[in-house]
C-alpha cells in the first residue's frame, strides 16, 4: 500500500466516525419533521476538517480540491454551528480543535485546479447530504488526480451493508490504479481487506441497475426507457451517493446510470473520482453517457463528459447505445 492510501484511507476512517456522532447527536426526528439542514452541515465541514489536516500535514506539496470552504462559517450568525464543528473534530484527533485551527483545516480544501498542477486530491466530505439526513446511504469520497486520471480512490460507506442484505453496516472501500480494489469493514484492520470484483451476469436482461434517488439527479424517466430497452425487469435499486460505485464495483448492481436532467449541469469532480476508480479497479468500466473517457483535468468539474454510466464491463457498449435514443437533456 502506498503512503498516499495509507493516509488517506487512515482520513476517510476518522471522517467517517465523525458523521456517525453527528448522526447520533444531532439527527432526530425532530431535525428530519422540521427539514432542519444543520446536521449534515456540521457533519460535511467536520469531515472535511479532520480529512483535510491529515493530508496537509503528511503531504503538504499536494492541494486538495474539497466541495465545501469556510466563508458561510465566519459570520456571526454561524456561530453555533462553528462551536458544534469543532467540538465533533474534537471528539475525533488527537490535540487540540480550536474554531480557528478548524475554519483552517477546511480552507486547505479550497484548491481550484490551475490547468497547471499535475496532482491534486479530490473531496466529497460527504456525498449523498439527503441520504444522511434520511438515515440511509451517504459517503466520505477521496480521490487523488494526476494529469486527469484517477489513480487512488477511498470510498467511505458508514452506513452501507457489509454485504448485499446485511444487516451489518459500514464499509471501507478502496483502490489504487493497477493494483485492484479491495474492501474492509469500517472498524476492522486493514490486513482484513478482501479484493472485490464486479458482477459476472452476462446478458442485460438479468442485470441489476441503480441510480439516484433524488429524481432531480438523474432522469428516471429516461433510465426506464433504457431498462426496458435493455430488457431489464428488475426494479431499479435507488441509492444515494457513490455508494451506487461501490454497488458496481462488488457486484450488488451490473449498471449505474446517471442521466442528466439539465443541459447545463457539469458533473463535479468529487462525486466521482473515488467511486470511479473502485469500480474500474474492480474489473468495470465508466465513461460519461456518450462512452467517453472522464476526464479529471479541466477544473473542479468534468467539463466535457455529460451523465455517468458505470457498468461490470460486458455489455457497457450495448448500455452505451441503449442510452442515447433516450437522453433528452444533454
Ligand atoms: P446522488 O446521491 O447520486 O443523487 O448525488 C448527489 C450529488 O448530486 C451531490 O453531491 C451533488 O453534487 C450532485 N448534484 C446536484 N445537482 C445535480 C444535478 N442537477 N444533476 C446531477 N447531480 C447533481
Ligand atoms: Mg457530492
Amino acid at each position: 500500500m502506498s503512503k498516499e492510501l495509507e493516509i488517506a484511507v487512515e482520513a476517510v476512517r476518522t471522517a467517517a466516525i465523525v458523521c456517525r456522532k453527528v448522526q447520533a447527536n444531532l439527527v432526530s426526528a425532530a431535525t428530519l419533521e422540521k427539514k432542519d439542514k444543520s446536521p449534515v452541515t456540521v457533519a460535511d465541514f467536520a469531515s472535511q476538517a479532520v480529512i483535510c489536516r491529515a493530508l496537509s500535514a503528511a503531504f503538504p506539496d499536494i492541494p486538495v480540491v474539497g466541495e465545501e470552504d469556510s466563508k458561510e462559517l465566519r459570520d456571526d450568525a454561524s456561530a453555533g454551528l462553528r462551536a458544534s464543528i469543532a467540538q465533533h473534530v474534537g471528539l475525533v484527533i488527537d490535540g487540540e480543535a480550536g474554531e480557528k485551527d478548524v475554519l483552517g483545516w477546511i480552507d486547505q480544501g479550497g484548491w481550484t485546479p490551475d490547468g497547471k498542477t499535475e496532482r491534486y486530491w479530490t473531496l466529497d466530505p460527504i456525498d449523498g447530504t439527503k441520504g444522511f439526513l434520511r438515515g440511509e446511504q451517504y459517503a466520505i469520497a477521496l480521490g487523488l488526480i494526476e494529469n486527469g486520471r484517477v489513480v487512488l480512490g477511498v470510498l467511505g460507506c458508514p452506513n452501507l451493508p457489509i454485504e448485499d442484505g446485511s444487516s451489518e453496516q459500514g464499509v471501507l472501500m478502496t483502490a489504487e490504479r493497477g493494483g485492484g480494489s479491495h474492501l474492509v469493514k469500517l472498524d476492522a484492520a486493514a490486513s482484513t481487506a478482501r479484493a472485490i470484483s464486479v458482477s459476472d451476469v452476462a446478458a442485460t436482461a438479468d442485470a441489476r441497475f441503480c441510480e439516484s434517488v433524488e429524481s432531480g439527479h438523474s432522469d428516471q424517466g429516461a433510465s426506464a426507457q433504457i431498462a426496458a430497452t435493455l430488457g431489464i425487469t428488475q426494479e431499479p435499486y435507488r441509492i444515494d451517493s457513490q455508494c451506487k460505485y461501490a454497488a458496481v464495483a462488488r457486484g450488488d448492481a451490473s449498471i449505474y446510470l446517471r442521466l442528466p436532467t439539465r443541459k447545463d449541469y457539469r458533473e463535479k469532480i468529487w462525486d466521482h473520482a473515488a467511486g470511479a476508480i473502485v469500480v474500474e479497479e474492480a474489473g468495470g468500466v465508466v465513461t460519461d453517457v456518450f462512452g467517453k473517457p472522464l476526464d479529471f483535468s479541466r477544473g473542479r468539474t468534468l467539463e466535457d463528459n455529460r451523465g455517468i454510466i458505470a457498468t461490470s464491463g460486458r455489455f457497457h457498449a450495448q448500455v452505451v447505445e441503449a442510452v442515447g435514443p433516450a437522453l433528452a437533456n444533454v
